[in-house]
């Protein structure tokens, strides 16, 4: 079992938790003065590289005391009952609303099982263990973690989802936002920097909550995001001008096609063909034919999240 681990400053390092492919997600270690603490997990299938990470880095598992879940999305929490077991000091740091799910898993196994059907639910996820209560700690907005000789703040970030929140870092000029400031993968960086987009999933995304929160994090004015998918980026200002003018492009494509006789193709399409421009526009290393390979998954999770989000407002 040997871990692909990415070794970035001030005591941060990215393991690949092989969750669909390598470069996909990426679960975060941050190291003081002798602590640990994860910031988000990956998977049942991911905890085996993440305790083999913690031997890499030459940290006991008691050393670990807390394992941030930004969120309750299966690939960055759903090895997160497991994991607990493993690291007998840690304790499990939720989103009030999303620490129930965590304590009992069952209305989170459904509504995932509706988004990905039973057997690619099994294949993807497993298991899940639910996280005992007394190990859970719920997050107020704002309130801060001591970790080593370090202060985290946690802020609560909605957009992408009702329950998210964001690790600060400010001493370190560096944010964890788990999914609220999109997904970037490193295969698409060019000589222009780091390709970001949204990530409008299911059941929660709410644009003008998604870019209060990215405006709320950009002006901490930090030098690096540590995404899940796929870790560092920089540059952060130019890539929240980005994200929030695309979010305003997927609301438009979204609304465009809210009464066609299949929006689902119709939103999916164009959401590529919006991609593709803007991967030219990048110069990201790539054929279209890989582009629209690597981004995929995204291309069907926004897609189901954007006619969510259509059918919340016309019931509103
Ligand atoms: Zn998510």
């Amino acid at each position: 079992m040997s871990p692909r681990l990415f070794r970035h400053p001030h005591g941060i390092t990215a393991v690949d938790t092989e969750y669909l492919h390598p470069g996909h997600a990426a679960a975060h270690i941050i190291q003081d003065a002798g602590r640990a603490a994860f910031v988000d997990v990956g998977t049942n299938y991911s905890v085996p590289y993440l305790l083999a990470a913690l031997e890499a880095l030459g940290i006991g598992r008691e050393a670990v005391d807390y394992i941030f879940l930004t969120h309750v999305h299966l690939d960055h929490t759903g090895g997160a009952g497991r994991l607990v077991q493993e690291l007998p000091n840690a304790r499990a740091i939720l989103h009030p609303r999303g620490a129930p799910h965590m304590i009992d898993p069952e209305k989170l196994i459904a509504g995932s099982k509706v988004v990905y059907g039973e057997e690619r639910f099994a294949k993807l996820y497993g298991e899940l263990v639910p996280i005992p209560a007394e190990r859970v700690r719920l997050v107020q907005d704002g309130e801060r973690y001591r970790l080593g000789g370090r202060e985290l703040e946690l802020i609560h970030t909605p957009g992408h989802a009702l329950h998210h929140y964001a690790v600060v870092d400010a001493a370190h000029a560096s944010i964890f936002p788990g999914d609220t400031f999109g997904i970037s993968y490193r295969e698409m960086d060019s000589a222009r920097g780091a390709f970001i987009t949204p990530t409008t999933t299911p059941t929660q995304f709410d644009p003008d909550q998604l870019v209060a929160s990215i405006d709320r994090m950009a002006a901490y004015a930090p030098e690096a995001m540590y995404l899940m998918h796929f870790s560092r980026v920089t540059g952060v200002p130019r890539l929240a001008a980005a994200l929030k003018t695309q979010i305003g492009e997927l609301v438009r494509i979204a609304q465009r096609h809210a009464d066609a006789q299949d929006p689902y193709a119709a939103i999916r399409a164009d959401m590529l063909a919006l991609w593709l421009r803007l991967a030219h526009e990048h110069d990201a290393p790539l054929s279209d034919a890989q582009i629209a390979k690597l981004l995929q998954g995204d291309l069907d999770l926004n897609t189901q999240g954007l006619i969510v989000w259509l059918d919340r407002r016309k019931r509103s």
